[in-house]
């Protein structure tokens, strides 16, 4: 709902003032001009006076040519009129523009006919003003002033040497003007010598240019020299003449061809006029002030590039917002954008490789910073490590006397008194050896130390051997219900080529573990050897990649307290002691599994377990069984 209020509204804002401008009474203007259309001046000026007006929709406009460049205006004016009146009969302008004398003349002629009385007149193109005194009529206008004297002024100052000055005229009324305009202000020039020349035939100037010489220069007034009528450009009068010319030439009509016959000009453009023209009359409709009443635009002072060459003409020498026309392209400004666009491509390239640069040269200081790092932490590590081994290895010799003193004592003591204190030593220092055996341990890994004494075991008396020797450690925990066995294979190979010391404190590891956390059923050490395939087979070592052909896979079981599922990720770990309940009871670090796993790794083997909360754990690994060398 409420979008469409918006939508409304916003119509609305769009459309109202435009409906109400097009309801709004619309003008009409008559544009007459002198000349026909292809005349340059003309289309110039007609070109600036539409793209004003037509930015107004209440203004129409009729645009229509006299032709008075080709027909005089004796015959122009009387079917002019008549041909006017026919075609607009009933309508009534409310403005009139004339463009150029003969156009303004028009208008003056006919001041009281039914088309034109009492109407405004706008005109541009006209020199002599002062002539118009526009009596009894509204008249605004853009004059064609020209500033003859700044040209002047700019051709005594090119060439001061060129004492005679020839001013060729035509026998026009703007002409004359500029004729006796010109001759006042020459008059400041003592070192000048001007010779004003009228001529309404274009030979007789071909044949004073190419009579004149090395002291002369010379201004052409107008763009024809021709008798009424006869329409003959500037250009071709220039053109009889051979090059290269002798004498500079000015003017400012010519100028406007880019001619390169013409050293310079002024150049006053038809399309400002036009535009000048066009605002002036839309004020009149609206009916605001215009002020002042005639505009005297300013022309722009133009050169000829070629001319200026010709003639070995100092370029600092001309005004400072002089125009300079056919100059030729440098290749810089031919090519400006290619060459920017591949600048700038090249300039962005740097860019990146200068960056590139940079950034290698961090990432080098960079990388040396962290080699050198790593350096000496390798180094503090290995130092680290080797002082462990080494404090360890030296308190494991009297630890050793320690433990050995106290058993030898626990044996021959015969006071009651002191069995405990006795005990306890016992007890604690053998602790105390198998955390010292578990630093080491951990410290020789972490250097990559651990060095294997490869040998060939009998499984069966191995397997024997730690039964026994591990029942008296169940007595020794005070678990009466708690058995221990083996159980060998009945067939099979019976040899193991294994660093023996290292297969026992894994194995031993699983057995303490199995004793320490369990209270009855009986603990089942086995073995068996199995293909790398049928090993594949277990779940548990699916992932693997096994290298060798043939394992030995043993086994300790236990029917003891179990692994609870959350925290059977945590087995591996160093420092982890899962349950917090058994603790207190057992001593331990949380760090046999971790270096049995890592011994293992060394060895070639895997280890992995599978446990039921309060039902037991199996805890098996497979080492390879090598052929004995
Ligand atoms: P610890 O010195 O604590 O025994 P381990 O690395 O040998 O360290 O074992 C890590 C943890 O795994 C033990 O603290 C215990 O919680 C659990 N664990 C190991 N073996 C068993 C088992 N047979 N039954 C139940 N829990 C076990």
């Amino acid at each position: 709902m409420k979008s469409y209020l918006l939508s409304f509204i916003l119509c609305l804002f769009f459309f109202w003032p435009q409906q109400l401008r097009a309801q709004g009474e619309v003008k009409n203007i008559l544009y007459i001009n002198s000349y026909n259309v292809g005349y340059p001046w003309t289309d110039e000026v007609t070109e600036g006076f539409k793209q004003v007006i037509d930015f107004n929709p209440n203004i129409n406009y009729f645009a229509e040519f006299m032709d008075t460049k080709r027909f005089s205006r004796i015959v122009v004016f009387p079917s002019f009129y008549n041909y006017l009146d026919a075609k607009y009969d009933s309508s009534n302008f409310d403005l009139i523009v004339a463009c150029d004398n003969d156009a303004v003349d028009f208008f003056l002629a006919h001041q009281d006919s039914v088309l034109f009385k009492n109407k405004p007149l706008i005109f541009c193109g006209i020199t002599n003003i002062e002539e118009y005194p526009f009596k009894n009529i509204e008249a605004y206008g853009v004059v064609e002033g020209r500033n003859l004297q700044q040209i002047f002024h700019s051709m005594h100052r090119l060439f001061p040497q060129r004492r005679n000055v020839y001013a060729i005229f035509n026998e026009t009324v703007s002409d004359s003007i500029y004729k006796s305009t010109v001759s006042k202000f020459m008059l400041d020039y003592e070192s000048s010598d001007l010779k004003t020349v009228s001529s309404d035939n274009s030979d007789s100037i071909v044949r004073l240019l190419q009579s004149l010489g090395e002291e002369d220069i010379v201004y052409l007034f107008n763009r024809t020299f021709e008798k009424k009528g006869l329409f003959k450009p500037y250009r071709s009068i220039l053109n009889h003449i051979t090059p290269p010319y002798h004498v500079p030439v000015f003017s400012d009509m010519a100028i406007n061809e880019n001619t390169n016959n013409v050293l310079g000009g002024e150049r006053n453009r038809g399309q400002g006029h036009g535009k000048l023209v066009a605002k002036m009359a839309i004020k009149r409709i609206n009916g605001e002030e215009i002020s002042p009443q005639f505009l005297y635009p300013k022309g722009e002072l133009v050169y000829n590039y070629h001319q200026l060459r010709n003639f070995d003409v100092e370029l600092s020498l001309l005004p400072r917002d002089a125009i300079i026309v056919n100059k030729p392209e440098s290749i810089f400004y031919k090519f400006k954008r290619l060459i920017l666009v591949n600048a700038f491509f090249i300039i962005a390239c740097i860019a990146i490789i200068l960056i590139l640069i940079i950034n290698n040269r961090n990432q080098k200081r960079y990388r040396n910073k962290l080699e050198a790092a790593r350096d000496q932490a390798l180094q503090s590590e290995s130092v680290k490590t080797s002082f462990i081994a080494n404090v360890s290895h030296e308190i494991r010799t009297p630890l050793n006397a320690i433990i050995g003193f106290s058993d030898i004592i626990k044996q021959e003591n015969t006071n009651k008194e002191f069995d405990e204190y006795v005990n306890h030593i016992f007890e604690s220092s053998q602790i105390l050896e198998r955390l010292v055996n578990d630093v080491l341990d951990l410290s020789l890994i972490d250097a990559n130390e651990v060095k294997l004494n490869y040998d060939n075991i009998h499984l069966p008396d191995f397997m024997d051997e730690l039964v026994k020797r591990n029942i008296v450690q169940i007595a020794h925990y005070q678990k009466p219900k708690l058995k221990l066995k083996h159980k060998l294979p009945k067939s099979g190979p019976e040899n193991l080529y294994v660093d023996k010391f290292r297969l026992n404190q894994i194995i031993q590891n699983l057995i303490n573990n199995a004793i320490k956390y369990s209270f009855t059923g009986t603990i089942t050490l086995s073995y068996a050897f199995h293909s790398r395939e049928e090993i594949k087979k277990l779940t548990e070592l699916q992932t693997y990649d096994l290298k060798h052909q043939q394992y030995c896979l043993i086994s300790v079981r236990d029917y003891g307290i179990g692994i609870p599922q959350e925290l059977k990720s945590f087995v591996f770990e160093r420092f982890r002691r899962l349950d917090q309940v058994y603790m207190g009871h057992h001593k331990g670090v949380g760090l046999g599994l971790n270096i049995s796993k890592s011994l293992l790794n060394i060895m070639g083997g895997e280890i992995w377990f599978t446990s039921v909360q309060s039902k037991g754990s199996t805890f098996s690994f497979i080492i390879p069984h090598l052929p004995k060398p």
